[in-house]
């Protein structure tokens, strides 16, 4: 099994990271997921744009072109021989003596790993899902590695016997820990909005896209937890859950949703276009 860093392709064995990356002290970058079917990247283009948009939006210089990094992740994919997974690269401020103070001239690191991953067949049904408080930031438009508020909402559903928690800022819902989050009412699509408060999934794009190209109409509006209890029907996306319905919701609200058509019909035009 090889790993990147930088430029350099090594076994796993003989990669070591600096103490002094700005990535351990700070939790300073950025970082992409990006799923592999059938030894091709998913929607590879649309990742490496986040990524450059990322990076311009914390004034970190990206170490490679976009071309480059390209290939660098596709060589990367091909020593591994990767066919269903996962590719993970991240981009921190590099190596310097640890101090709040950025300099512009630090060079970027570089690090990606691949993972052998397959959807999980036992998703489909639906999951049980909690909601809880968003404490993050307010730059959750921003894929930055530093996941604080994300890892402690999915070890609280995880506590809670939930597959994801689901967030809300004021009573509004945002997003899921590592997935964005849809309702269905009369056959409409809703969402967050894609602003300071979410990732802009790529999932979620793909999945508005589809939708509308089906006739669907999708609105991108902030909404109260409350209308979980009306909803029809619920699901995440992301890109290594790709579309999962929602069976339960459970904690500062109680209710059962059904999986129902829109979610099926989408999930049907997702598996299609793979
Ligand atoms: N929202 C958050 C907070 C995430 O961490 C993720 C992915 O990990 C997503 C949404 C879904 O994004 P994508 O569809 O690009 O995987």
């Amino acid at each position: 099994e090889y790993v990147l860093i930088n430029q350099s392709i090594l076994p796993k064995e003989e990669a070591y990271i600096n103490i002094n990356d700005r990535g351990y002290h700070f939790g300073d970058g950025i970082y992409e997921v990006i799923r592999i079917y059938e030894q091709k990247p998913f929607a590879l283009d649309l990742h490496l744009s986040r990524l450059a948009s990322s990076a311009e939006k914390l004034d970190l210089p990206l170490p490679y072109s976009i071309e480059e990094l390209k290939v660098l992740l596709l060589s990367l994919v091909e020593k591994n021989t990767i066919t269903n997974g996962t590719i993970y690269f991240q981009v921190t401020r590099g190596i310097a003596p640890r101090n709040h103070l950025y300099s512009r001239e630090t060079e970027s690191t570089l690090t990606a790993f691949t993972q052998v991953f397959a959807s999980d067949k036992q998703l489909e049904d639906g999951i049980h899902v909690w909601l809880t408080p968003d404490i993050r930031w307010l730059r959750c438009d921003i894929k930055t590695i530093n996941l604080l508020g994300n890892v402690l909402a999915k070890r609280e559903a995880a506590d809670n016997q939930c597959h994801e928690a689901i967030m809300h800022r004021d009573r509004i819902l945002t997003e899921g820990s590592s997935s964005n989050l849809f309702l269905v009412k009369d056959h409409v699509l809703y969402t967050h909005p894609a602003t300071n408060l979410i990732l802009n999934g790529i999932t979620r794009q793909i999945v508005i896209q589809l939708a509308l190209n089906e006739g669907i109409d999708v609105i991108e509006e902030p909404f109260p937890f409350d209308v979980l209890e009306h909803a029809d029907e619920a699901f995440i996306t992301s890109t290594s859950m790709e579309i999962t319905p929602i069976n339960q919701v459970k904690g500062e609200l109680t209710t059962t949703i059904p999986l129902g058509p829109v979610t099926k019909r989408l999930r049907d035009l997702f598996k299609n276009q793979l």
